[in-house]
């Protein structure tokens, strides 16, 4: 799902134009873009090339490297004189260097050199090392950590740790051990690379550091300053000092993200106007006849929420959030025909075009019979159609339109928009989610609609506070009656045989099965093959007379929809599928599924694929294939078996993988944090979320003087995404 901090700000014309959440205001100025908005292209020691590969790092300022923090620090002893170095042990040595050589190809030299303390010599070879040529001259002092070797009877090190020390500096200061950063090495850029860019980082923009935080909240929660906590975390004196100092950080990353998206809540909601929609009785129970099934109490409980936010004239700005079959579908269709019911218009958009004919084949069966006019707009829709459909819209002949992001098509204006409903936001590209608007005519001043985002990804707490924390969120928590929990267990490969028994069985008494190949590149030749050769394996050894049918990446798009309406239809009885498939496909008589190499996915990735199947009235099974002999892949796929609760798998896998992962990709738009990890900082969370809460209560402008520095700072982190700061 989208982060509200990455949507750029909208601007109104001749139409009312309206973004996904209204924002209508001048860019924010772009601050003195000081040194440390420097481009990292200009930084010492960085050039084209450097900053290339840097900024694919993400690292794109100077202020960005001093955030490039060590992911361990070396321990270095206090430096040992020679003659009493023992062979095979880490050491710290002082000495003057004697003489040194270079050697071996220009590109790839050899480094030899002798130093000194009087106690005796130590030898030094440095391989493979460019950055070292040019920099060793005689009387140089250095201080070199390495291990101890002595190949030819005297003291040799190879590629040490090396330090320039300065020798009008009073030597008593050499004498204690030190904490050395360890950088990652980020592509072509070594460790010890990424280490001197980070000093020189420092050289230049610790002193300009300022500090954004209130004094009040430095006190209050007894903080180190910025400055200071930055230096500690490149050149910490002892690894005590660390945490505090990352601790310091991490609040800082999450306060800004807390005051970014609380703000951008209140704007939202008291700045835009939308419709109210009220659900009288009668409306209630003509929604509800559409629906042959009593609604679950968690159902009931999220149509009550979105039904007291429709009330208002703030716009309704709310996650909806269930696991897959909860009923999702249900509960949008009847926030859809509130708006209906109310003389307005609904419009559903969904990530892919499987998905938005699903939705809309699923609702146009509720709707049987009514007088909801309704639509369907896809990539696919001839040209002729989608203009006709686009004049249907806009002169209000279309109750409810459900599409891809073709209904983000400029051509598409609504006469009067009620209600949006938004499915697996974070699905949409990031492009496609730039353009994430929709618009009504002009004329009303009612213009905003309501937002309602629905989402089969369990979110953990810490996750969603980040990334929907502008959201209300509504949870499905309670799966519709009769449903049966998936039966899950992992295969072995000695234990094909009875499950290719089963599945014959299985599919003799008339149910379908889904198999699924993790491809990890799908224009690798080589994997389609596989799953070719796979697929006449499984058709003539394995389920002989089965019908199979053959979904992969490469299939054009009429092709894929042929297939998935093949199985549907129960025109195939096995799909094999190389891709996954799509989060919402519904076939209720699809009973099993089966995950070769499961340990290659994420937990939450295969809960969603489980939730394939289980959606009729059979029991269903899932089988995990694994030869995996890891402890850990194991340990995961227990926990499936264990359990069919999305939000604990999903706690898993952030824990597992990590928060980009859990959303699928990086167009997630989750903020990157350098220090806070949401993971394990969640008191940190909560307090920034609570500070945060209380700066924009007391100033919603951040106009104090005591917010000055904060608010500079603010803007310079999100620069013109937080436009709407500025408004009134
Ligand atoms: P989701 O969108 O959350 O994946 P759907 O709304 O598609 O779930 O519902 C999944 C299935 O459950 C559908 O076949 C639907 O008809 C059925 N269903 C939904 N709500 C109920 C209910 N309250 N009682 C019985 N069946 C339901
Ligand atoms: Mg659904």
């Amino acid at each position: 799902m989208e982060s509200p901090l990455s949507r750029s700000a909208t601007s109104a014309s001749t139409s009312t134009q309206l973004s996904e959440r209204p924002t209508a205001a001048p860019s924010f100025p772009r601050p003195d873009a000081g040194v440390l908005d420097r481009p990292i292209q200009y930084v010492r020691g960085v050039g084209p090339v450097r900053a290339k590969l840097l900024t694919k790092a993400g690292i794109e300022t100077l202020g960005d490297l001093l955030m490039y923090f060590p992911f361990r620090y070396e321990d270095q002893p206090p430096p040992q004189r020679i003659d009493t170095l023992l062979m095979d042990q880490p050491a710290t040595v002082i000495g003057a260097v004697e003489r040194a050589r270079v050697g071996g190809y220009i590109k790839k030299p050899v480094i030899n050199a002798v130093i000194s303390d009087g106690t005796g010599d130590l030898k030094i070879t440095w391989f493979n090392a460019p950055h070292m040529r040019d920099r060793l001259e005689r009387g140089h002092i250095l201080r070199v950590f390495g291990k101890v070797e002595a190949p030819e009877g005297i003291g040799q090190m190879t590629n040490p740790r090396v330090q320039w020390l300065d020798p009008d500096d009073d030597p008593k200061t050499w004498q204690h051990g030190k904490l050395i950063p360890v950088y990652r090495a980020i592509d072509k850029l070594a460790s010890h690379v990424m280490q001197r860019l980070v000093d020189t980082a420092l050289e230049d923009g610790l002193a300009r550091l300022s500090e954004p935080l209130p004094s009040r909240l430095i006190k209050a929660h007894a903080l180190p300053n910025r400055a200071k906590a930055i230096r500690t975390l490149h050149h910490p004196e002892t690894l005590d000092e660390t945490s505090p100092a990352r601790r310091r950080l991490a609040y800082e990353e999450l306060l800004f993200m807390q005051l970014a998206v609380g703000l951008r809540k209140r704007f939202v909601k008291t700045e835009g106007q939308a419709p109210k929609l009220h659900r009288t009785d009668a409306i209630d129970q003509r929604i509800r006849k559409r629906f042959p099934f009593k609604l679950t109490g968690a159902q009931e409980k999220s149509v009550n929420d979105i039904c007291a936010d429709l009330a208002q004239t703030r716009p309704m700005t709310r996650l909806l959030q269930g696991d897959v079959g909860s009923g999702k579908t249900v509960v949008a269709l009847y926030a859809g025909l509130v708006a209906v019911a109310n003389k307005t218009q609904c419009a559903i958009l969904a990530p892919t075009e499987v998905l938005a004919a699903q939705h809309f084949a699923s609702m146009d069966r509720y709707l049987e019979g009514s007088k909801v006019r309704r639509a369907l707009l896809t990539g696919k829709t001839p040209k002729t159609e989608r203009d006709k459909l686009f004049a249907d819209v806009r002169a209000g002949r279309v109750d409810l339109i459900v599409g891809t992001h073709a209904l983000l098509n400029d051509k598409v204006t609504f006469q009067r928009l009620g209600v949006v409903i938004v499915d697996e936001q974070h699905k949409f590209g990031v492009s496609q989610r730039a353009s994430l608007k929709l618009k009504s005519q002009n004329g009303s001043k009612t213009n905003t609609p309501h937002y309602l985002v629905m989402t089969a990804t369990p979110i953990p707490r810490t996750l969603s506070m980040t990334v929907f924390g502008d959201l209300d969120v509504s949870v499905i928590d309670e799966l519709p009656p009769g449903r049966q929990r998936v039966h899950t267990a992992v295969v072995r490969s000695q234990d094909e045989q009875a499950l290719w028994l089963e599945l014959r069985e299985r599919i003799t008494a008339g149910d379908q099965i889904y198999i699924v190949y993790p491809l990890v590149e799908e224009s690798d030749e080589l994997d389609l093959k596989a799953a070719t050769t796979e697929v006449a394996r499984i058709a003539n050894d394995c389920l002989p007379g089965a019908r199979v049918g053959l979904m992969h990446g490469r299939l054009r798009k009429n092709d894929k929809q042929r297939v998935m309406a093949d199985f549907a239809a129960h025109r195939t009885d096995v799909l094999v599928s190389t891709t996954v498939i799509e989060v919402g496909v519904d076939v209720p008589n699809a009973t099993v599924m089966v995950v070769q190499h499961a340990e290659r996915y994420g937990l939450s990735a295969l809960h969603q694929l489980r939730g394939r199947v289980g959606r009729g009235a059979k029991a269903s099974v899932c089988y995990l294939l694994s030869d995996s002999k890891g402890e850990t892949a194991m340990q995961r796929l227990g926990i499936l078996c264990e359990t069919n609760d999305g939000f604990r798998i999903a706690e898993e896998d952030l824990k597992i993988r990590g928060p980009g992962e859990l959303l699928g990709t990086r167009q997630h738009g989750l903020p990157e944090f350098r220090a806070a990890n949401i993971v394990e900082d969640v008191d940190l969370l909560i307090q920034a979320r609570n500070d945060a809460a209380d700066i924009i209560r007391k100033d919603p402008r951040l106009a104090a003087k005591e917010h000055a520095a904060l608010r500079a700072e603010l803007s310079r982190r999100f620069r013109e995404r937080l436009a709407f700061i500025d408004v009134g």
